[in-house]
């Protein structure tokens, strides 16, 4: 049996400041997710993406999730996605092999609780799992999403060998699953900005711009085990704080200019990098306590340090702050979060280019309490 369907999201109300024409509008509004009802007898449900999102995240969008709104134009991409989704899923009807939007579920149990986990698989053929992706090519030349990926398509594979039921339509009957192992894990990534020019260049570019991921399959008690240590991490009251991997904080940046270069000479992690090139390079380099956080052009702090007296062609060294990216730009429950409060995050909402940003930054005393956590949707 091969089955397609679609697994995008949105969890938020979209609204548009920007003017997008209705087409665009309407397409992305009508992107709708819908993860499905809990199993009978069941707590409550999770998905693959909902095991992995941060337990904070997840319990502020409950709590604000009347207020909670999104920019139309952040989710172009995701519209993208769909769109891909959609014509895979066309052509595998055409070709009268496949069954569309087949949401899987199963239950599992927890400490004593009964969990339904549902989720919907992209394309399954005999022994094959493929999901697709579309996404950038850092991305894949990074892998920096490989363990996420990893985790959601074990818990799809565990989902194929364990789920009870199928939903082929959203809100459809829900039909008997007849159980199937699937040993082939598959990442297919549509690489959005992938450039010919590159690929010529640079051996280590991907060479074409469908790139594929194997991804490796998990025994199935490595994979209930990981579903557990989720599942409790989301149960915990109050919610743990998000860790840094969650926030994708980068770190900070210690970078070494020449007073006239657009581009930076060096940049290392440590100012010891830094030291140690200026060492090999025997280069004389001043520290300027310059900070260049997000959205800064570097090279116009050489204009601070002419004004300090430096001259064309001379060295010295700026720190860039590192940024906690997901909290900053991505986050939708940012404005209600006290630990982004706490941690003084400056969050740009409405990031789409350094004329449109407007940053703000949460007021501590303003900051709500992540309150009483209830049963996950
Ligand atoms: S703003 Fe940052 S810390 Fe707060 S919930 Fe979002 S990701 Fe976590």
């Amino acid at each position: 049996m091969q089955i397609v369907g679609i697994s995008t999201g949105s969890t938020v109300q979209i609204v548009d400041t920007f003017g997008l024409p209705d087409g665009v509008l309407e397409a992305i509004r009508n992107d709708q997710y819908n993860v499905g009802e809990k199993l009978e007898g069941t707590e409550g449900i999770y998905s693959p993406s909902s095991l992995n999102t941060p337990p904070q995240i997840r319990q502020l969008t409950r709590e604000h999730y009347d207020d909670l709104e999104e920019e139309a134009v952040t989710r172009v991409w995701s519209m993208f996605g769909t769109a891909v989704h959609n014509e895979i899923e066309r052509a595998a009807r055409a070709s009268g092999k496949d069954t569309a939007e087949a949401r899987l579920f199963a239950k599992f149990e927890v400490d004593g609780k009964v969990w339904t986990i549902s989720g919907m698989l992209d394309n399954m053929s005999p022994g094959m799992l493929d999901d697709y992706k579309v996404t950038s090519v850092w991305t894949v030349m990074r892998m920096d999403r490989l363990p996420e990926w990893t985790q959601q398509l074990n818990v799809y594979r565990w989902l194929s060998a364990h789920a009870s039921h199928v939903q082929y339509e959203p809100g459809g009957p829900m039909e008997e699953w007849v159980t199937e192992d699937l040993p082939k894990l598959t990442i297919n990534a549509i690489l959005r900005d992938w450039s010919f020019r590159e690929a010529l260049k640079n051996d280590k570019y991907p060479q074409t711009m469908v790139f594929q991921v194997n991804i490796p399959a998990w025994p199935y008690d490595q994979i209930e085990e990981f579903m557990q240590e989720r599942i409790r991490i989301h149960q915990l009251d109050p919610v743990p704080d998000c860790t840094e991997e969650d926030q994708w904080y980068g770190g900070s940046k210690h970078v070494l200019r020449k007073l006239g270069n657009k581009r930076a000479v060096k940049t290392e992690d440590t100012l010891e990098g830094i030291l140690a090139y200026l060492d090999k390079k025997k280069i004389v380099a001043a520290g300027s306590g310059l900070q260049a956080p997000f959205g800064t052009n570097e090279a116009d702090l050489d204009q601070t340090m002419e004004m300090r007296g430096f001259k064309k062609g001379e060295f010295y060294v700026i720190e860039r702050p590192g940024e906690r990216i997901r909290c900053a730009r991505y986050c939708n429950v940012a404005q209600f979060c006290p630990q982004a409060a706490a941690e003084g995050t400056l969050i740009t909402q409405k990031a789409y280019g350094r004329n449109n940003s407007v940053a703000i930054r949460i007021p501590t005393k303003d900051a709500p309490s992540t309150g009483k956590r209830e049963a996950p949707f």
